[in-house]
């Protein structure tokens, strides 16, 4: 094929009209919020992630790996040839299915539901990846809780406390287990938010873990840089995953995304490229990094 014809083959997709815009019909859910209730149904590159290699032989553990960023990057690890333990909290049929498609890859998926905002959950998710896969090569630290309130005194003790734990003690305690398995070349890639750069008033307890997580992950890389170990972050604009229905109310769901600069929500698999990326051997110099994905938001 000459170049030119490979040219007029090439579809360029312009970037804001790839997905669907807001309004969204108006929806809600009951956290943790499953994909099945979700319309528009998120894309988590079932269809389109192709893999070239990245990862072969890789054992990846990717917590939050039932749905939305979680599941795209699951999909597009064993697409890269990776075997994956997914953690999440109890959507068994959002875990069933994303273990479906990394089988369908003729790569291995273990499911592990569970509390992670238990050091005792933690130790069992690393011990059960070292028993069935013998190493662990990579560490998605992707699992969160919000809960959305308009003022102060709404945030009960114990939901404020949940957050942390679920948010940042669980990334303290899964890397704090996982360190004596992790062998140079591995990599930790943790999920921060764009609201660690602009926090939303209304989900204060959230914002300050996801800047927390930002800080642990610099600091991490310079404890870990000489083990050759790297730890990046990425920080997403507004994704469409259940997380969103599950702590926005109906009217706010429904125009998710909308005020972002291309005016629409990201999907999950657009996230995926990045995660590769941060645990593949190609981004060897990079570590303490926060790659955003953010439709155009500021993060400075
Ligand atoms: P999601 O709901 O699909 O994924 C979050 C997952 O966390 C859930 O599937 C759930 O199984 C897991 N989880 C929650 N509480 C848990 C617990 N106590 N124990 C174990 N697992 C638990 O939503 P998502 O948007 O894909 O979220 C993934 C990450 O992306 C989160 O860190 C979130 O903060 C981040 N993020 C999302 C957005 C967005 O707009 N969706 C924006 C910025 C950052
Ligand atoms: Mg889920």
């Amino acid at each position: 094929m000459t170049n030119a014809v490979k040219e007029k083959n090439t579809v360029i997709v312009n970037p804001v009209d790839k997905y669907p815009k807001p309004e969204f019909p108006e929806q809600e859910q009951e956290l943790p919020g499953t994909e099945d209730k979700m319309d528009p149904r998120p894309d988590h590159g079932e269809a389109s992630y192709k893999g070239s290699g990245k990862l072969t032989g890789r054992k990846a553990i990717i917590t939050g790996a039932d749905s939305g960023i979680g599941k795209a990057v699951a999909i597009a690890f064993a697409r890269e040839g990776a075997d994956v333990l997914i953690s999440y909290l109890n959507e068994h049929e959002d875990a069933k299915d994303t273990a479906a498609y990394i089988e369908k890859e003729g790569r291995k998926a273990i499911l592990l539901p569970g509390d992670i905002s238990s050091e005792e959950q933690c130790k069992q998710i690393i011990e059960r990846a070292v028993q069935e896969f013998g190493q662990i090569d990579i560490l998605v630290n992707n699992a969160a809780f919000q809960v959305s309130h308009e003022s102060l005194q709404d945030i009960s003790a114990e939901e404020w406390e949940q957050t942390f734990k679920v948010n940042i003690h669980a990334m303290f305690y899964l890397c704090k287990a996982a360190e004596p398995y992790l062998k140079p070349g591995s990599a930790v890639v943790n999920t921060t938010s764009v609201n660690a750069y602009t926090p939303r008033p209304t989900l204060m307890a959230y914002t300050a873990t996801k800047a927390a997580i930002q800080n642990f992950t610099s600091t991490l890389a310079q404890l870990w840089a000489e083990k050759g170990i790297r730890v990046n972050c990425v920080a997403p604009g507004p994704i469409w995953t259940p997380l969103i229905p599950a702590s926005f109310s109906g009217k706010e769901t429904a125009q998710f995304g909308s005020s972002s600069p291309m005016k629409r929500p990201g999907q999950p698999a657009e996230l995926a490229p990045v995660y590769v990326l941060l645990a593949s051997p190609e981004s060897s110099y990079m570590s303490g990094a926060t790659v955003p994905v953010t439709g155009g938001m500021p993060t400075i």
